[in-house]
C-alpha cells in the first residue's frame, strides 16, 4: 500500500451534494416473494432479521442471525447493496460504501 492509498482514505471520498453510493446502478430487484433466509431454509437454520441483495434478489439473513447470510453474501458474491425486508425497518445498506440511504423501495411505492 503506498502512501497514497493511505491518504485518500483521510480525505472524504465525495462531494457533499454527491450520493454516498456509487453502487445504485446494480440494483436490480427490490421486492421479493420469499419469507424467510434461502440458506437457512435449506439448512433448518432459525434467523433474525431478513434482508434482500438488490442486485440479485436473493434472501439472506442480518448480521445478528447466527449465519450472517446476507453479509456471507456479499463477500461471495460481492453484491454491495441489501435492504431491509423487516416491516417495520425502511433502509438500504451499500457494503462497499458502508453507507445506509433510503429504502429505493420505499420511494418507489411512494411515487
Ligand atoms: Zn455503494
Ligand atoms: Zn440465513
Ligand atoms: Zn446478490
Amino acid at each position: 500500500m503506498g502512501l497514497g492509498s493511505l491518504f485518500s482514505r483521510f480525505l472524504p471520498a465525495r462531494a457533499r451534494n454527491e450520493p454516498a453510493c456509487s453502487h445504485l446502478d446494480m440494483v436490480k430487484v427490490l421486492t421479493t416473494e420469499a419469507e424467510g433466509c434461502e440458506e437457512c431454509l435449506k439448512t433448518g437454520d432459525g434467523w433474525l432479521h431478513l434482508r434482500l441483495c438488490m442486485v440479485c434478489g436473493k434472501v439472506g439473513c442480518c448480521d445478528d442471525s447466527p449465519n450472517t447470510h446476507a453479509t456471507k453474501h456479499f463477500h461471495e458474491g460481492g453484491h454491495a447493496l441489501i435492504r431491509s425486508l423487516e416491516p417495520d425497518e425502511s433502509w438500504a445498506y451499500c457494503f462497499v460504501d458502508d453507507v445506509m440511504m433510503a429504502d429505493p423501495a420505499e420511494d418507489a411505492a411512494a411515487r
